[in-house]
């Protein structure tokens, strides 16, 4: 195997040669050697089904002239992705669990810009300094902007530098699920035990903590103990802590001890550099003036530009379609059609009304008449006659086939405790901001 390493290090060299460093290290890098047969077959390993995907849809042909130029004959490369092991060795944490099984979101691949090179800096600070001086890192920005990559990239960095670190990442809407589950199943302990025992902890979207009380609480006192360890906290939010309304002061605070950074929207050069990176990614070469017409004409959102350039390729690879200016206009075209806002639908409001109530979405639409699931019934009714505008009758089928006159009577009710309670406006508030994302 010794010498098959030696072949296979080699051909790496050839491919280090031909490729940016950045798909270097992303796909060739992490290559290990399975096998060899002597009829010429080279059997190798990728980390992921991702890495396996890519290398063997586009790396494929170098890789086999790399074998050919070190071995002077053909290879056939056939890739495997190893079973996740069974038990892990002592002393390693497993990998960290990444937003969506993306493996290139990395400092590596975030572009920088005067838009977002502050909290790329605090990002990087915390990565190499864990519980140092930031602490929590507070990053905001509006969707699509780039913080969930953030975060991951200081994941990644982490799990690099300080493999024995348990870090522990998680969407907000995960955690409040969790907790609802623990409250309800009585293993609040287990869920503590696990949040609490993080060296890094990173919450994605905590603006969804909005009006949750029992969330707030677990959080507060799960981020005291945290900070009080020196324990570093990273938070993610589509908002400044201060636009987050039904948020209690004493959790407010907490986001703003440590050090906060917003990303905004990149300028002209920025986006530029981020559709070349993102097409290296995929192997595929864009001309100047098409990647300069895409970035003229998205200027709001990343995961918008990089769709635009995912498009590309997928014309070029299974078209043959060259990246030209005509089909960026018709990628542009379907990005921004593709991302018309969803209508909200009735169920998305009853889920974050029942999590904010801590309640179930079924006793929302249901029959019981518990105080808290009346009001929580009241919200739901509130905020879908404001979002969909929908009939009173209409209303009534969607819960539990109750008549025009309840629902009547339900609005009634909340439009008066609107006007007294500025509890309950700010907590409508937040669960129409963070439905329907504006
Ligand atoms: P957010 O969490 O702010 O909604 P994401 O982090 O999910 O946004 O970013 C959306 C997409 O845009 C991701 O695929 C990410 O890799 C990409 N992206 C965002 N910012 C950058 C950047 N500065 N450089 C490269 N890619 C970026
Ligand atoms: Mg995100």
């Amino acid at each position: 195997m010794d010498s098959f390493n030696d072949v296979l290090n080699a051909a790496k060299d050839y491919c280090r040669q031909r490729l940016v460093d950045a798909t270097y290290n992303l796909y060739i890098d992490g290559l290990e050697p399975v096998s060899f047969e002597g009829s010429g077959e080279a059997v190798l390993s990728v980390r992921n089904d991702f890495i396996c995907k890519i290398v063997n849809d586009r790396y494929l042909p170098l890789l086999c002239e790399a074998f050919k130029a070190v071995l002077g004959f053909d290879v056939s490369v056939q890739l495997v992705v190893p079973a996740a092991p069974a038990a892990q060795p002592t002393g390693q944490q497993e990998p960290p669990a990444l937003p969506n099984g993306r493996y290139d979101l990395t400092f590596e691949n975030f572009i920088k810009g005067s838009s977002n090179q502050f909290a790329y800096a605090a990002a990087q600070a915390v990565a190499a300094n864990p519980s140092g001086a930031y602490n929590p890192l507070f990053i905001y920005g509006s969707s699509g902007l780039g913080k969930t990559h953030l975060l991951s990239a200081i994941q990644f960095e982490i799990h690099k530098t300080r493999p024995e670190f348990n870090i522990v990442y998680v969407d907000c809407e995960k955690f409040t699920n969790e907790i609802i589950t623990a409250i309800r199943g009585g293993t609040t302990e287990a869920f503590r035990q696990k949040y609490r025992a993080a060296d890094v902890l990173l919450v994605d979207d905590i603006q969804f903590i909005a009006g949750k009380e029992s969330t707030q609480e677990e959080f507060f006192h799960t981020f005291n103990t945290l900070h009080a360890a020196g324990k570093q906290i990273v938070l993610a939010s589509d908002r400044p802590a201060k636009e987050i309304k039904s948020l209690e002061e004493r959790v407010r605070s907490r986001f703003e001890w440590g050090l906060t950074a917003d990303i905004q929207p990149p300028d002209f050069e920025t986006r530029v550099a981020i559709i070349r990176r993102k097409a290296e990614l995929l192997g595929l070469d864009i001309p100047d003036d098409v990647a300069e017409f895409i970035a003229n004409h998205l200027k709001n959102n990343i995961r918008q530009l990089e769709g635009a350039v995912k498009k590309l390729n997928a014309y070029y690879m299974l078209e043959g379609i060259a990246p030209v200016i005509g089909v960026a206009q018709n990628a542009i075209r379907d990005i921004l059609s593709e991302t018309q806002p969803v209508p909200v639908t009735i169920e998305k409001i009853v889920n974050e009304v029942a999590r904010t109530y801590n309640v179930s979405a079924a006793d929302i639409r249901g029959s019981k008449r518990h105080s808290n699931v009346s009001a929580a019934r009241r919200t739901a009714i509130y905020i879908v006659r404001e979002i969909t505008g929908m009939s009173m009758e209409d209303i009534g089928k969607e819960f539990g086939g109750r008549d025009h006159s309840t629902i009547v009577y339900a609005m009634r009710v909340i439009e008066r405790d609107l006007k007294k309670d500025s509890h309950l406006q700010e907590m409508v508030s937040d669960i129409i901001k963070n439905t329907t994302g504006s």
